[in-house]
């Protein structure tokens, strides 16, 4: 059960990702089990778990990076030049459909953070999470920057929804923290002033 304590606002060290952070996946947007919209109306985009065995002993739970989409097959509100990066939390499980054998990764990405948040609490009505068109098939890249929390069981559906929100907001929160906000602002002359290391991934994440 979740520990009856608040919770933090940021997950991480503040100076930027350590190891074994940044973690990349990456793979095609693949069906998942349905659950994920039409249970709890957070669409998660599910990416082939193989990536995972390079990492065998990365723990079960949630955690906040940034994605990038293939921007051939998807175009961010109509910017079709580049890849746009965009925030992600993201949950790495086990299967239910392969007896947990199997982990999955589940990732729903959030608006830029430029942008207003869905899941910054306003009122007290339902959460509404952020929605794109669909991309399945769509060639995705992520990278791993931080661990929330692990997973836990909870009293009801309402009770996990609320979790997830607040995930949305702690990886927001995190992320833009300089020693990771450099991972999403990928563009133009941007690598001014950013390590090499950083501009590295930054370009394995948006040149497809
Ligand atoms: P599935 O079980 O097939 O993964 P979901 O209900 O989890 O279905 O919905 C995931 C799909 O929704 C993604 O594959 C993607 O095409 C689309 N989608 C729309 N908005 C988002 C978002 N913000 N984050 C992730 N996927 C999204
Ligand atoms: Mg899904």
């Amino acid at each position: 059960m979740r520990p009856d304590r608040p919770r933090d606002p940021v997950a991480g060290p503040d100076s930027g990702p350590e190891a074994p952070y940044p973690i990349q996946l990456s793979g095609p947007v693949i069906k998942g089990f349905g659950r994920g919209s039409k249970e709890l109306g957070i669409p998660t985009a599910n990416i082939p778990a193989d990536g995972l065995s390079e990492y065998p002993d990365l723990d079960v739970g949630v955690y906040y990076g940034v994605v990038a989409l293939d921007p051939r097959q998807f175009s961010y509100e109509g910017e079709n030049a580049s890849a746009t990066v965009l925030p992600a939390v993201l949950s790495i499980g086990y299967n239910p459909f392969y007896k947990n054998k199997m982990k999955s990764i589940e990732i729903h990405i959030m608006p830029r953070l430029t942008e207003p948040s869905p899941t910054a609490q306003v009122d007290s009505g339902p959460t509404h999470f952020h929605k794109l068109p669909d991309f399945y098939g769509t060639p995705l890249r992520l990278l791993i920057l931080g661990y929330i929390r692990p997973e836990y069981d909870y009293v009801s559906v309402e009770a996990l929804v609320e979790d997830i929100r607040v995930d949305c907001e702690v990886a927001r929160q995190s992320l833009r923290r300089p020693g990771y906000v450099c991972y999403l602002n990928v563009d133009a002359d941007a690598d001014e002033g950013v390590g090499e290391k950083v501009q590295r991934w930054r370009r394995w994440l948006t040149e497809f």
